[in-house]
């Protein structure tokens, strides 16, 4: 029996086996049985083989496009495939410590990695770049079916507790709370909105604990005590029995069930639209499930993905008409392709590709060449696409949403397009309905001429995720840089304020549909501001709804009107901990 001690965010007490989550790297570590372990080592033989064939086939293709040197790139990764001390070893840690082979993977690639650090010869330092590129090939493989980390924490069993290093709110919105007891965290310092999140779930909760998800092993028995804000690992008998009695009173406070019937509204009734961001269409039905509104966002890029060449408009047309045929009569918001000219190329040469070899000065220089720009830049690609929109338009109610706008005249030559490709469909007989056309609000530019903008769509999206990086100058790809990703900054809140009191006054539909809006704490600010529809990942919608269920739009809107008037970071989270952390905002 051990003993932790960290700050207890969340009162109650109970106990679970142990599945631990290590976000920085994304992978999830849990205990594999027994009678499993050999169908994990077929699993990650499988990824083996197929990283195998994907290796070779992507270095003839390089070969052919780009010539030997740069296809040599992929023999390193090849032999690497081979390496006694990477998979073989990777085996021996699924057999002895029956963990799973993400688990196991990373492991490996640390030790890799820690060699390759010591190394005098930068060429070879270098190299460890190609093990991590090939690491992330394997898990990706591994993948088959159950494919994200949101995945992976709903196939969690019952009565689990969750010890992770850190548990983004995003993330911990995903998790299935009536599987998951209680959870602890390594950091402490900057969860608070987990911590919000927590109380209003009834989910005990530890955080500050350090070394918790080191210490801890998979399937260990450990008690969660938010009252006594520690963590017990192994109890004694005596020691579950006091908690069991404890605990008894502990109840989670949401069920699946009750909560995707429910329609989100604020305590005092304030309706607010909550609908489903998704990258493939597989993922309706999740947002079906999980009760969204309609899709906000469909990344439609992603059908680039896994395609030879760049998809014909009858293969669009047969995605698209599915889609709105399965939410019917919800709407669904399909965004133009927004990729730059180095994925579309990629993407559309390899399926397996995701550039990571493209040298990030060159991808810097382009980066401005993307979403909408470059669809004007490709006519074919652009009208392909918009042909097969308009023909899909009949089966359900589509939205179309340009990316990356930063002018008027991109939209109005966008909508040419979309005018001239309707008639012309029209004239071949085709039906055509009526189809609300919209620009994501995600460059600065688009934000300061919201109001020109707003003339000239049926409808705005603001996209925090680019919004806040081309505001506070922050790559939010770039490590060095990230604590400055703030969306809390205070220059944030007023563009995001800015744009919805332009499309206020021209009674203009506004949704946000950046990762902002599946933090629940940030999402009751985002209503404070007057934004009453939002779009975010499935998993995100039943905490939203329950939390915005919590608080009445009044006290919300006084909390944002204090917080705007407010000049740091810092004291915008601790206002907002201070609201939100107390009942009294509650009816
Ligand atoms: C955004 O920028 O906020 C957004 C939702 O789009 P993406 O993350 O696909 O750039
Ligand atoms: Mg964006």
């Amino acid at each position: 029996m051990q003993r932790l001690k960290g700050i207890g965010v969340s009162p109650g007490v109970v106990h679970g086996r142990a599945v631990i989550l290590i976000q920085r790297a994304q992978v999830l570590r849990y205990r594999i049985a027994e009678p499993r372990l050999e169908h994990e080592l077929e699993r990650l033989e499988r990824s083996r083989l197929r990283s195998r064939q994907q290796l070779r086939d992507i270095r003839a293709r390089v070969e052919r496009r780009r010539g030997p040197e740069l296809a040599a790139l992929f023999d390193a990764q090849l032999l690497m495939l081979d390496d006694p001390m990477l998979m073989p070893q990777a085996e021996a840690l699924v057999r002895s410590q029956l963990v799973n082979s993400e688990w196991a993977l990373q492991q490996v690639f640390e030790e890799f990695g820690a060699i390759f650090d010591e190394v005098a010869d930068p060429y070879l330092r270098e190299r460890k770049g190609d093990v991590a590129d090939l690491v992330g090939r394997l898990r990706m493989n591994l993948r088959e079916g159950v494919s994200t980390t949101r995945d992976l924490l709903q196939a969690i069993e019952e009565s689990s507790v969750l010890i992770a290093d850190e548990l983004t709110p995003s993330l911990a919105a995903q998790v299935d709370w009536t599987k998951v007891r209680g959870f602890a965290t390594d950091a402490g310092s900057r969860t608070y909105h987990t911590a919000i999140l927590a109380r209003s779930l009834e989910v005990p909760a530890v955080v500050g604990l350090h070394e918790a998800s080191r210490g801890v092993r998979p399937g260990q028995v450990v008690v969660i005590d938010g009252s006594n804000e520690e963590i017990i690992i192994e109890p004694d008998e005596a020691m579950l029995t006091r908690v069991a009695r404890r605990s008894d009173d502990h109840r989670p406070a949401i069920t699946a069930e009750c909560d995707s019937r429910r329609s989100a509204a604020t305590a005092d009734g304030v309706a607010i639209r909550l609908e489903a961001n998704i990258e493939f269409p597989d993922d309706l039905v999740a947002a079906r499930y999980a009760g969204a509104q309609g899709v906000g966002l469909y990344r439609s890029e992603f059908l680039l993905i896994g395609s030879r060449g760049t998809p014909t408009e009858e293969q669009q047309y047969e995605v698209y008409r599915r889609m709105l045929e399965e939410m019917a009569p919800l709407p669904v918001t399909i965004r133009t392709f927004d990729v730059d000219e180095d994925q579309l190329a990629l993407r559309s040469a390899d399926p397996t590709l995701a550039g990571s070899w493209i040298a990030e000065e060159e991808r810097g220089s382009r980066q401005g060449l993307r979403g909408l720009r470059l669809s004007l830049t490709r006519p074919a690609l652009f009208k392909t696409q918009i042909r097969a929109l308009l023909r899909a338009s009949r089966h359900g109610r589509l939205r179309i949403m340009f990316p990356f706008v930063s002018g008027v005249e991109q939209v109005r030559e966008a909508r040419r397009i979309v005018a001239e490709t309707a008639s012309a469909l029209i004239s071949e007989g085709q039906a055509v309905a009526d189809v609300p056309i919209g620009v994501m609000i995600e460059i600065p530019a688009a934000a300061y001429t919201a109001d020109l903008l707003a003339r000239e769509v049926d409808f705005f999206t603001i996209g925090t995720n680019d919004l806040i990086q081309y505001c506070l100058a922050v790559d939010r790809a770039d490590e060095r840089v990230s604590l400055l990703y703030e969306p809390l900054h205070p220059a944030i809140l007023r563009v995001i304020r800015m744009v919805q009191r332009a499309t206020r006054r021209r009674h203009l539909p506004v949704s946000l549909c950046g990762e902002m809006a599946s933090d629940p704490a940030l999402l009751t600010l985002l209503v404070g501001l007057g934004l009453r529809e939002f779009s975010m990942t499935s998993g995100a919608i039943g905490v939203a709804k329950q939390v915005l269920a919590e608080h009445r739009s009044d006290a919300l809107r006084a909390m944002a009107r204090r917080i705007l008037g407010l000049s740091t970071v810092e004291e915008i989270e601790r206002e907002l901990v201070a609201a939100l952390g107390h009942h009294d905002v509650r009816h």
